[in-house]
C-alpha cells in the first residue's frame, strides 16, 4: 500500500503539482506577455507609418528636383540661378526660401541666390547658411544622398576620394556612424527606426526592465555629422539636408543639374506645409482605430499630427515609436493605447480563466488521485480477505474431516464396543458431514451468485412450518453441543412465495452462527411473527445471548469475506460468506436480513419477507 502511495506520489501528484506551480508562474507574466503581443502589432503599424512617411518625403524630393529641371528647361541654367528663390516659392509651395549655389574648383561655393537685398527671409536664410551653403564651415547636418539611380553604396565608393570620406570620418566622434555605416542601411528615407517601447503600461514598463529590454530605448538613432556642403553633396544629383538651427528643425532639398554640374538648386522647406500634407495617411487601419491613436511627434515630443480629434496622452510616454529617420531627425510616429486599462484588464481576465483552470486541474487531479488510492485499498483489502478465505475454508474442511475420519476408523474397526458410543459417535459423523456440507453449499451458492448463476425456484410456501422444519433438523446438533432451543412460534400460518431450501439455508446460517459466537451463553430463541404496518412482511429472527457483534461492524458483517470475529483471534472457524449469502438471497425474495443488538446482550438476525399477495 506504501508503495502504490509513493508511486502516486512520484508519478501522478508531484508532476501535477510541479506543472500547476510552472502554470501559476507563467500567469504572472500574462500581462507582460500580452502588452509584448500588442506592442509588436502596434510596433509594426508604427514602421509602416515611418516608412509611408520616408516615401512622402523621397516623392517629394523627385518632385522638386523635377520643378528645378523645368524652370531650367524653359528660363535657362543661369537665369533661373538667379531668380531661384522667387521662381521656385511660386511654383512649388513647399518652398519657404529658394537656393542656388554654383560650384568651382574642389572646394569653393558661391551663393547665387537668393540675394540679401530680396527680404529678410532671404537675409535670415543667408545668416543661418551663407557659411555652410559657402563651404566655408562644416555644419552639423542629417544628411544622407537620395540617389535612386545610382546606389548609395556605389556613390560612396566612386566618391570616395573626392569626397574627403577620411577626413570625414576622423571627424566623427566614436558615437557618430560613419558614412560607411549608413552606407549599409540604403536610403535615407528607408531609415525609420522603431524606437523600442516606452509605454503607457507601469506594468509592462517594469516588466520590461526586469526582462533586460533594452536600455537605451529612449535614445534617437538618428545622430548628426559635421560635414561641409561640398563633401556632403559630392557627385550626387539630389539630396535633402536637416539641420537644428535655434532648435528648430530646417529641411533643405537640393538638386544639380544633370548638364551642368556645376550649378546646384536647392530650398528649404515649409514644415507647417509639409505636415498638412502628412495629415490624411497618418490614420490606423480601420480595425486598430478603436484601439490606438496614432499621433507624429516633433523632436521635442510634441504632436504635429494626431490620428483622433481631441485626443490626450503623456505624448512623452507612447505605447510604441518609431523614428522616421534623418529625413526628419528625431521625429516619431507614436502609437498610444486608446483605453489603457483595457490590456489590464484583458490580461486580469486571461490570468483568471487560467488560474481557475489550473485549479480545476488540480483539484480533478487530487480528487482523481484519491478516488485511485480508495478503490486500491478496496481491491488490496479484497485480495487480503479472498487469501484469509481460502486458509479459513481449507481450515472449516479440515476440521469436520478429521472427525469424521477418526470416528469412522473407530467404528470400522470395531474397537468402540458400547452401543450407546457407537451411535453418539455416528451422530458425531452425521453433524459434520452436515456441517461440511453447508460449508460447501455456501461457497458454491456464494460463487454461483458472483457469476450472477445462482437461480431460485419460487413457490407458494409457509413461513411457520418452514422455520419449524429447519429449527428441528438443526436441534440435534445443538442439544448435543449442550444449547437451550427455543422456538417461539405463533399459530396459524404465515404465507410467503420463496425458494424453501434458500431460505431454510439462511435460518441453518443464521443458526449456526448462534452457535458459533454463543461466547459460552448457550441460549438459542428462534421467534416467528408477521410484522404489520404499512408495509406487513413476515419476521424470523434468531436471538442469542453470546458478545455480539463488535461495534462498527454492524453493516461491514454482511460483506464478502468479512470477518469480525477472525480465526486467530477468536479460534472461531468461519468463512466469512453465511451473512453475505443470507442477506443476498432475502433481497432476491424482496426481502432483508438485519443486525440488531439485543437487549441483555448477545445478537439478533432478523430475517424479513414479504408476504404473500392473493
Ligand atoms: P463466518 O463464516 O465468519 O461466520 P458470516 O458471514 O456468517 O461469516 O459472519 C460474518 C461475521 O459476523 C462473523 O465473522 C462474526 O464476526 C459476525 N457474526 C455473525 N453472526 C454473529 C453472531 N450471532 N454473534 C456475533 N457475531 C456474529
Amino acid at each position: 500500500m506504501r508503495k502504490v502511495a509513493l508511486v502516486f506520489v512520484l508519478a501522478v501528484l508531484a508532476p501535477s503539482l510541479v506543472l500547476a506551480w510552472l502554470a501559476v508562474r507563467s500567469l504572472r507574466d500574462q500581462q507582460f506577455l500580452l502588452e509584448r503581443q500588442q506592442s509588436l502589432l502596434y510596433q509594426k503599424v508604427t514602421d509602416t507609418l515611418a516608412q509611408n512617411i520616408s516615401d512622402q518625403l523621397a516623392q517629394q524630393q523627385q518632385d522638386f528636383s523635377a520643378h528645378v529641371e523645368t524652370l531650367v528647361a524653359s528660363n535657362g541654367a543661369r537665369a533661373s540661378a538667379l531668380q531661384f528663390d522667387e521662381q521656385i516659392r511660386k511654383d512649388w509651395p513647399l518652398a519657404d526660401v529658394g537656393f542656388s549655389v554654383t560650384l568651382s574648383g574642389t572646394a569653393t561655393c558661391t551663393i547665387t541666390c537668393p540675394s540679401p537685398t530680396s527680404g529678410p527671409e532671404a537675409q535670415r536664410f543667408l545668416v543661418d547658411n551663407g557659411g555652410f551653403l559657402g563651404n566655408e564651415e562644416a555644419a552639423e547636418v542629417y544628411w544622407n544622398v537620395n540617389n535612386s539611380k545610382v546606389g548609395f553604396q556605389s556613390s560612396l565608393k566612386n566618391n570616395d576620394s573626392s569626397l574627403g570620406l577620411n577626413s570625414l570620418d576622423s571627424k566623427q566622434n566614436a558615437n557618430v556612424p560613419s558614412l560607411a555605416d549608413n552606407a549599409g542601411q540604403n536610403s535615407f528615407f528607408t531609415k525609420g527606426k522603431a524606437r523600442a517601447v516606452s509605454p503607457q503600461s507601469a506594468n509592462y514598463q517594469q516588466q520590461a526592465s526586469q526582462a533586460n529590454a533594452p536600455q537605451d530605448e529612449n535614445l534617437s538613432k538618428v545622430i548628426p555629422a559635421e560635414a561641409e556642403f561640398r563633401q556632403l553633396i559630392g557627385n550626387d544629383t539630389d539630396g535633402m539636408v536637416a539641420r537644428f538651427l535655434q532648435n528648430k528643425l530646417k529641411l533643405m532639398f537640393w538638386h544639380r543639374l544633370s548638364h551642368d554640374p556645376n550649378l546646384v538648386f536647392g530650398a528649404q522647406l515649409n514644415l507647417n506645409r509639409l505636415v498638412e500634407g502628412l495629415r490624411a495617411s497618418v490614420q490606423p487601419d480601420p480595425a486598430l482605430r478603436d484601439e490606438i491613436c496614432l499621433a507624429v511627434l516633433d523632436d521635442n515630443a510634441r504632436p504635429v499630427i494626431i490620428s483622433r480629434p481631441n485626443f490626450q496622452a503623456p505624448w512623452k510616454r507612447p505605447f510604441v515609436a518609431t523614428e522616421i529617420g534623418e529625413a526628419l531627425p528625431h521625429w516619431e510616429i507614436a502609437a498610444y493605447l486608446v483605453n489603457p486599462a483595457h490590456l489590464t484588464q484583458a490580461a486580469h481576465t486571461a490570468e483568471l480563466t487560467l488560474g481557475l483552470l489550473i485549479a480545476v486541474l488540480v483539484f480533478a487531479i487530487g480528487v482523481g488521485g484519491w478516488l485511485i488510492v480508495a478503490d486500491l485499498n478496496r481491491q488490496l483489502a479484497l485480495a487480503r480477505q479472498k487469501t484469509d478465505f481460502v486458509s479459513n475454508v481449507s481450515h472449516e474442511l479440515k476440521t469436520p474431516l478429521t472427525s469424521i475420519r477418526m470416528f469412522s476408523e473407530l467404528l470400522a474397526e470395531e474397537r468402540v464396543a458400547d452401543p450407546n458410543k457407537q451411535r453418539a459417535y455416528l451422530q458425531i459423523i452425521t453433524a459434520e458431514t452436515a456441517r461440511l456440507t453447508r460449508l460447501i453449499n455456501n461457497v458454491l451458492d456464494f460463487s454461483r451468485m458472483e457469476r450472477g448463476e445462482k437461480k431460485y425456484h419460487f413457490r407458494d410456501a409457509e413461513l411457520i412450518s418452514l422455520v419449524r422444519e429447519t429449527v428441528e433438523t438443526y436441534r440435534p446438533h445443538l442439544e448435543n453441543c449442550g444449547f437451550e432451543l427455543e422456538c417461539t412460534l405463533p399459530p396459524g400460518e404465515i404465507p410467503i412465495r420463496a425458494d424453501t431450501d434458500a431460505i431454510a439455508q439462511v435460518i441453518v446460517n443464521l443458526l449456526s452462527n448462534a452457535e458459533k459466537y454463543s461466547n459460552g451463553e448457550k441460549k438459542i430463541l428462534v421467534e416467528v411473527s408477521r410484522r404489520e404496518g404499512p408495509l406487513p412482511c413476515a419476521e424470523a429472527r434468531i436471538l442469542d445471548r453470546g458478545a455480539g457483534v463488535p461495534r462498527g461492524s454492524e453493516d461491514r458483517i454482511f460483506e464478502k469475506f468479512y470477518r469480525a470475529h477472525d480465526s486467530l483471534g477468536s479460534g472461531i472457524q468461519g468463512s466469512g460468506l453465511g451473512l453475505t449469502l443470507a442477506r443476498q438471497i432475502a433481497r432476491a425474495h424482496g426481502g432483508d436480513v438485519i443486525y440488531e443488538a439485543r437487549e441483555g446482550g448477545g445478537s439478533c438476525f432478523c430475517l424479513r419477507l414479504p408476504l404473500k399477495m392473493d
